[in-house]
């Protein structure tokens, strides 16, 4: 323009045309704030482009160093846009399509409906999407993927996009179960250990019904032998034989569901008061044998619990054992406290024992596994229990009473 306009200035100046100037001064200092703005925003936006293509490369590459797949699902079409890599991760062919109902189709299908809810569940307003779900490879194999995504609305708040990014998270998994089945080890073991040192006591035990149950047939046999035997007195006879066979049937169902390895069941659900009752009477002979007594109040209505009856029996009989460890030391007299009780979320047991309290230094390392002060303890039964505890949702916490004497709560959630 500036040539331009140079030129048509001279030819106008020197008479070859006759016509105004094309040029003037606030002209042409209009032109070059334009053409200046214009240069700076071309400049700008190849610099913006270069930035947006290193950003990308920076995010792939760190996408591609944590194994991560990076997806974008159109809510409309229902398309899912996954790179080659990504498909591999989910064992979804190259060429295909991929939209939501073949995503589905690849989740193993105990996953497939809690993924689906999950997905609804974000779409419809709710918190940002992010499970865990397993994946079935072509070859039969299965891989655990962990996923987050969020969702991107219009004005009007229809959700249009759904950007995540999964992970295969197959290893860390395997991890957390080999870790799992190692504590179910450890559990199971310290339940037979338990039982190891209450093996004498529960011979004991068993030897009660036992011993009733052969000096009542031996009357039987002989009220027999008279001639004319007295059968309500036999009846009666009979029945005894009966309640007493069935106690020491259930000292052995106790110990042989104790000593069992059977893994935990999640839905598993208990009445609380009724598991109490069975662990007393796996105990009643060690608590007998140690001159102690303990007072239960149990609440009314309990609702149910849930928790694994067996975990549960685990945890009650550690506190109780323990609490009558600490009152072993104490002149007999108070006696254990064990109270349950409900509120809106838990099922709580309180067990309070009469022995000294949790001393201060103990206190800090009480959950600790290994710590015990114990000369034969070996130190796990609290940091189990409370293990055992954490994984049914609860809670087990210790304080020392202001009465005196240590107080346990173990909090259950409240079956719905
Ligand atoms: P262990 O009974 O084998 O020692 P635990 O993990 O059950 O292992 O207990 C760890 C330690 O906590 C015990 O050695 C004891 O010092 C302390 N402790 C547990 N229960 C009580 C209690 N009721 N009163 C006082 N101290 C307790």
């Amino acid at each position: 323009f500036v040539l331009m306009a140079t030129g048509q200035s001279a030819l106008v100046a020197a008479g070859a045309l006759r016509m105004p100037f094309l040029a003037s001064l606030p002209f042409v200092g209009i032109i070059a704030a334009m053409g200046y703005e214009l240069s700076r925003d071309v400049f700008k936006a190849a610099k913006l482009s270069e930035d947006l293509k290193n950003s990308q490369l920076r995010l792939s590459q760190a996408a591609a160093a944590a194994s991560m797949v990076i997806w974008e699902w159109d809510v409309a079409t229902g398309r899912i846009l996954v790179s080659d890599k990504g498909r591999g991760i989910y064992g979804l062919p190259e060429s295909t399509d991929v939209d939501l109902s073949l995503f589905l189709s690849i989740l193993h299908e105990h996953d497939r409906p809690g993924v689906r809810r999950a997905l609804d569940e974000s779409l419809a307003g709710g918190a940002a999407f992010a499970e865990e779900y397993r994946v079935r490879m072509p070859d039969g194999s299965i891989r655990w993927i962990s996923a987050t995504g969020h969702v991107e609305r219009d004005a009007h708040g229809a959700p249009q996009l759904m950007r995540g990014v999964s992970i295969d998270a197959t290893e860390r998994k395997s991890a957390e179960m080999r870790v799992e089945l190692q504590r179910q080890e450890l559990a199971h073991l310290s339940r037979v250990s338990v039982l190891g040192e209450m093996a004498g006591t529960l011979a004991h035990e068993l030897n009660q019904p036992l011993a009733a149950i052969l000096s009542n047939s031996q009357v039987g046999r002989r009220s027999m032998d008279q001639a004319q035997p007295d059968l309500a007195e036999m009846a009666a006879i009979l029945d005894d034989i009966s309640i007493d066979a069935k106690r020491a049937g259930h000292i052995i169902h106790g110990m042989r569901s104790m000593l069992k390895k059977s893994p935990p069941d999640d839905e598993a659900v208990i009445d609380v008061n009724e598991t109490f009752e069975q662990v007393m009477a796996l105990l009643q002979s060690e608590i007998i044998r140690r001159k102690k007594e303990i007072h239960p109040t149990l609440g009314k209505d309990l609702p149910k619990a849930r928790a694994g009856q067996i975990e549960v029996q685990q945890i009650l009989i550690n506190m109780i054992i323990n609490g009558l460890d600490a009152m072993q030391s104490q002149p007999a007299g108070l006696p254990m406290r064990i109270e349950t009780f409900h509120n809106e979320a838990w099922v709580v047991i309180a067990i309070k024992d009469a022995g000294p309290g949790i001393s201060p230094e103990v206190q800090p390392r009480l959950f600790e596994p290994f710590y015990t002060t114990k000369p034969e303890g070996l130190g796990l039964g609290l940091s189990i229990s409370r293990s055992i505890a954490e994984r049914l949702g609860g809670e087990l916490s210790a304080r020392n009473h202001p009465d005196g004497g240590a107080e346990f709560r173990l909090l259950l959630p409240i079956a719905t």
